[in-house]
Parts: C-alpha cells; structure tokens; sequence
C-alpha cells in the first residue's frame, strides 16, 4: 500500500483560512455552536473554530454505521451536550461522499430544535449523492480515491498525517 499526497499541509493551511473567513462573513455579530462530527472532523474543528471571528461553543457529535441492509443503517452514538433550542449551529464533517452522513446529523439537529443549520465539509467527493442535502461550504472537491490525514483513518490509522493523501492499494 502506497500514500500519494492529495493536498499539502501549505494548501490545507490556505484553504482553511480562506472557509474560516468565508463562515465568519455569513454569520457577521451571531453565536455560533459548532458541531463536530467524530471522529473524522476533529483536527479540521480545532484548525477552524481557531480563525473564525465568532463568539463560539463546540460540541461532537458520533455516528455509527449498521451495514446488515444493502444500505447501512446509520445511528447516533454520540450525542451533543448543549442544548440545540434556537441555536444557530455550524455542522462540520470531514469528507461529503455518498452525503448519508451530514445529511443524517442535519436532520438530526434540526429535530432537536436548532434554529438554523448550515453544514461544512472539508472535502466533497465527485461522485454520485443518494441525498438532496448539499454542504454550504466546501474546502476542496476531490477524486473518488480513499483518503487519508488531517483526521481521516483507514481502519483507524493515518489521523495524525499533517497533510492529505490517497490510498493506492
Ligand atoms: P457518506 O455518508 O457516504 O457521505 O460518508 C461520509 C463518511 O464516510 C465520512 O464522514 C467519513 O467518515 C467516511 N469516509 C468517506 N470517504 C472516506 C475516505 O475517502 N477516507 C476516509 N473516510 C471516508
Ligand atoms: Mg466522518
């Protein structure tokens, strides 16, 4: 198995900046809660939340996939600790592939009475969605590869691998 790098820590570290910039003009004077999904989104969360000029809570939220159907069943098994009531809330997620996931957690904040949710992913694959949702905003659109860093795994390993890259088997 062989990582070829997707995007370096340079690109990453500018593409941030720039979504971080972009968040803070949308949500200009509001309080923000931003929800995390684990564990993929973690070290993306922490670089963002970092340059956004907003007054900002951060909570995580995890879910699990139950592949026994042809179509996995998705769970929550991490719920938030904050109150959601009349929040304004920022989902982060790492990788927008099939869109099951983000799509699951926006509907499941919104029933628990968020006010507004608005969704952020780090990187959206070009390839087919199975959901309407789409992400307000995006870091980079990718090709349809495993990727690996900045908090991606495969199988748990790779998280800590400051930059981007593709499996090649
Ligand atoms: P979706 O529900 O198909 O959009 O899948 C999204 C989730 O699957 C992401 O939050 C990731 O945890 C995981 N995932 C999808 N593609 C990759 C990948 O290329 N590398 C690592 N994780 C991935
Ligand atoms: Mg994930």
């Amino acid at each position: 198995m062989n990582l070829k790098v997707l995007i370096d820590e340079e690109r990453l570290k500018r593409r941030v900046k720039e979504l971080s910039e972009e968040i803070t003009e949308y949500f200009e004077g509001e309080e923000l809660l931003v929800v995390s999904l684990l564990k993929g989104a973690f070290i993306f969360t922490a670089d963002l939340v970092r340059l956004l000029g907003l007054e900002t809570q951060v909570d995580f939220i995890s879910l699990k996939s139950y592949s026994g159907s042809s179509k996995g069943e998705l769970r929550l098994t991490c719920p938030p600790s904050s109150d959601l009531k009349g929040k304004k809330v920022l989902l982060v997620d790492d990788i927008f592939d099939t869109g099951e996931s983000l799509e699951f957690a926006y509907k499941y904040l919104l029933s628990k009475g968020a006010e507004l949710v608005k969704s952020c992913v780090l990187l959206e694959k070009e390839v087919e969605k199975r959901v309407e949702l789409r992400p307000d905003f995006v870091g980079f659109k990718v090709p349809n590869c495993f990727i690996v860093g900045y908090g991606l795994d495969l199988n748990e390993k790779f998280r800590d691998l400051p930059y981007l890259a593709c499996v090649e088997e």
